[in-house]
C-alpha cells in the first residue's frame, strides 16, 4: 500500500511558479507537497529552454532558464517541500468540507487543506510529427528540446519548425554544428524579427541551409541513431538529407486533461481566478501562473510569482482557520533556523 502524503498545501505543477509558491508557503509556516507529471522540476523552463537566457526576472539582468530553476529550488529548500515527480494528478475531490484528496496516475495519494494549481498549459508535451518509426529515435537522435548543446558539436543537424524555438536554436547551434539545416513548410516565420534576420545572415554566410518549403516524411537509421531524414515538398517530390540529429519544434500540445473535471470555471485552457487572491470559484483551490486567467493577464514568470504570493497569503486563513495573519516582510521574518526546522519536522 502506498504511503499517503499529508500536507497543508498541495501544489500541482513544479514549474517556476509552483516552486516559488512552495517558498511562499514556507515563509508562512505552511508545509507543502509539489506534484508534477514530468520527472524533473522546472516546468517549461527545464523542459523547453533550459539554456536560454531570460532577461525579465526582477533583480536578475540575465539568467538561464535552467539556472533560474536551480535558484528557485534552493530558495524553497529551507522549507523542505516534498516533491512528488513523474505522476500526473488525475483526481481531486474533497473528502469532507476541509480536506482535499489528490491522486496521481502513479497511484500516489496526497491529502491537503488547500490546493494551488500551477499547471501551466496543463500536462504538456511536444507536438510530434506523424512519422512511422519515430519512437525508435526519440531522445537519442530526434529531440524536442535541447538539454545539452554540446551534443551537437560537429554534427549535422536538421531543425524543423518556423517559430521562436526553432529559430533560436538555429541561431545558437549553427556555430557548434558541422552543418545546420532549417526545415519549414513555408518561407515565413512566426518568430522575433531579430531572430529571423540573424538566421538569414547565417544562411548568407553558408553556416545554415534552408530546406523550404518541405515537410518531414520519414526517418532512416539504426539502433536509435538517425542517418538520414526523408523530406517532401508541397508537390510530393522527395529528398533524403543525411544527418546525425533532428530537432523538432512544432509547439506544445496543451491538455488540461483531468483539471477540466474539477468543477472549476474554465476559459479555454485556463482557470478563471480573482487576481487579488488567486482564488478560483472553489474555496480552498487557487490557480497561479500560466494556467490562471483574468482580464489583462500577462503570461510571464514575474506575474506568476506575484500570484503565488497572493495565493499563499490567502490560503493561510484556510490552513489556520480563525488565526489572523500578521503580514511580515522576509527581511523581518528571516529564514527558519536549524532549531526551528527540527521543531517543524
Ligand atoms: C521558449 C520560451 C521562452 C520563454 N521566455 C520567457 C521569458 O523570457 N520571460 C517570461 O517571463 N516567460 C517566458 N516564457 C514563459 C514561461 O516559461 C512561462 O510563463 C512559465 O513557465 C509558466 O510557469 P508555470 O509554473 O505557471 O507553468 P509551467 O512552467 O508550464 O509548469 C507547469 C507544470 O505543471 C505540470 N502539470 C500540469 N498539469 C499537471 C497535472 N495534472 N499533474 C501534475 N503536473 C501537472 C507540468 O508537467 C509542468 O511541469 C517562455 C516560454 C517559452 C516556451
Amino acid at each position: 500500500m502506498t504511503q499517503i502524503v499529508t500536507t497543508d498545501i498541495a501544489i500541482i505543477g513544479a514549474g517556476p511558479v509552483g516552486l516559488f509558491a512552495a517558498f511562499q508557503c514556507g515563509m508562512l509556516d505552511m508545509s507543502c507537497a509539489v506534484i508534477d507529471a514530468l520527472p524533473e522540476l522546472g516546468g517549461q523552463c527545464s523542459a523547453l529552454y533550459p539554456e536560454k537566457p531570460i532577461f525579465d526576472i526582477a533583480g536578475l539582468p540575465e539568467v538561464k532558464a535552467g539556472v533560474l530553476i536551480d535558484n528557485l529550488v534552493a530558495q524553497a529548500k529551507p522549507f523542505d517541500p516534498e516533491y512528488i515527480l513523474g505522476g500526473q494528478v488525475i483526481s481531486l475531490h474533497q473528502d469532507d468540507d476541509t480536506i482535499f484528496h489528490l491522486v496521481t496516475d502513479k497511484g500516489r495519494e496526497i491529502r491537503a487543506k488547500a490546493v494551488m494549481i500551477a499547471a501551466g498549459p496543463g500536462a504538456f508535451g511536444p507536438n510530434r510529427p506523424p512519422l512511422d518509426n519515430i519512437e525508435e529515435f526519440e531522445h537519442t537522435s530526434l529531440h524536442y528540446m535541447v538539454r545539452n548543446p554540446c551534443c551537437f558539436d560537429d554534427q549535422t543537424i536538421i531543425i524543423a519548425g518556423g517559430g521562436d524555438s526553432a529559430l533560436d536554436w538555429v541561431n545558437d547551434l549553427a556555430d557548434r554544428a558541422k552543418k545546420t539545416y532549417l526545415l519549414h513548410r513555408r518561407d515565413k516565420f512566426r518568430a522575433a524579427p531579430a531572430s529571423v534576420s540573424k538566421m538569414e545572415d547565417l544562411v548568407r554566410s553558408g553556416k545554415v541551409e534552408k530546406l523550404i518549403p518541405y515537410q518531414l516524411k520519414g526517418l532512416t537509421g539504426q539502433s536509435g541513431q538517425l542517418s538520414a531524414v526523408k523530406i517532401a515538398d508541397l508537390d510530393g517530390n522527395e529528398r533524403d538529407i543525411d544527418c546525425d540529429h533532428l530537432l523538432c519544434f512544432y509547439g506544445l500540445n496543451q491538455n488540461l486533461g483531468p483539471i477540466r473535471d474539477w468543477n472549476l470555471k474554465i476559459q479555454g485552457y485556463h482557470i478563471e481566478i480573482d487576481p487579488t487572491t488567486a482564488c478560483t470559484n472553489r474555496e480552498g483551490i487557487y490557480a497561479i501562473g500560466d494556467i490562471a486567467t483574468y482580464k489583462n493577464k500577462l503570461k510571464l514568470i514575474a506575474t506568476g510569482f506575484a500570484e503565488a504570493a497572493q495565493a499563499a497569503h490567502h490560503a493561510y486563513g484556510i490552513v489556520n482557520p480563525g488565526q489572523a495573519l500578521h503580514f511580515e516582510y522576509s527581511t523581518t521574518k528571516g529564514l527558519p533556523s536549524e532549531e526551528q526546522k527540527k521543531e517543524r519536522a
